[in-house]
């Protein structure tokens, strides 16, 4: 590991064990740790949940001490925004429209403004993110390399409960009822990832809608896809580094995640190179 490096972790608090375990990355991939706590206004839309994003700030402090970070940086929007909230967007085109960006138009631009805002004044050399947000996950490195920034992005696996939810900070708006439904997601997103293994495109489409309708029976669908992790495209045919991709509503929550499918088949994989 190169002497001086700095490993940084932009989050918006609420913090749980998928913040920390990019924090345990960083901390074990970089010399100094720096962690950012900033719920960031202008990637929310105008009847989302900003008001009420959860902010236990102490509780967050203790974990971020507990997990190494080194420093935590929880600027104010005149910090972040000097010029003020409306002074400036990083747009990409195409890829922050589709999917996450379409259902919240504006919400990409928000997030790569903060970040990029963000990057300049931590100026780390690795800067991580969780997979849980993989669109997200794509946007900023579409960002980083056509801008030609100087720091490496590293994606982290998504961390789950044992019933399959990925941890979120607005699980904790859920009622008991809809914690009992939610792992239906990734359950039906697993479902999906381990069967293409073994099957045509033609069979995963079929999977696809079989999906759909089953997911529909207990949230409202907003998107359920196969998409290319890298240009977040719906995929036409199978390929590598493709993933499973859903946004579903419950009447408290709003749910995304993603899991990778599995083509080619490892088996196959294997049995080629014998
Ligand atoms: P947020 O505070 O929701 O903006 O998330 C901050 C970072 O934590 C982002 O890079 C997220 O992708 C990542 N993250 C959130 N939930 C998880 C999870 N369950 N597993 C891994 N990373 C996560």
């Amino acid at each position: 590991m190169p002497k001086g490096t700095r490993g940084f972790v932009p989050t918006m608090g609420a913090l749980h064990i998928g913040h920390t375990s990019l924090l345990d990355a960083a901390r074990d991939q970089s010399d100094e740790t720096v962690l950012s706590i900033f719920v960031n206004p202008i990637q929310f839309g105008p009847h989302e949940d900003l008001s009420r994003y959860p902010r236990p700030i102490e509780d967050d402090l203790a974990l971020a001490e507990a997990h190494g970070a080194d420093w935590v940086f929880l600027p104010s929007a005149e910090e972040v925004y000097p010029l003020g909230l409306d002074a400036v967007r990083v747009h990409l085109p195409g890829i922050s429209e589709r999917f996450e960006g379409a259902v919240r138009p504006g919400h990409f631009d928000g997030v790569t403004t903060v970040v990029l805002r963000l990057f300049n004044i931590v100026r780390p050399n690795y800067a991580f993110f969780g997979r849980k947000d993989l669109q997200q996950c794509a946007v900023i490195q579409r960002m980083v390399a056509s801008l030609g920034l100087d720091l490496d992005i590293r994606i982290c696996p998504t961390i789950r409960e044992p019933s399959g939810l990925a941890y979120s900070s607005r699980n904790a708006y859920m009622t008991d009822k809809e914690r009992e439904s939610a792992p239906i997601l990734s359950l039906e997103l697993s479902k999906l990832a381990s069967g293409t293994c073994t099957k045509s495109f033609k069979d995963i489409e079929e999977d696809l809608a079989a999906a759909k309708r089953a997911l529909s029976a207990v949230f409202e669908v907003e998107y359920l896809s196969l998409i290319d992790e890298e240009t977040f495209r719906e995929a036409e045919e199978a390929g590598t580094r493709q993933s499973f991709a859903a946004a579903v509503r419950l009447p408290s929550v709003r749910l995304i995640d993603n899991i990778q499918a599995q083509w080619p088949c490892p088996e196959d994989a294997v049995k080629k190179y014998l």
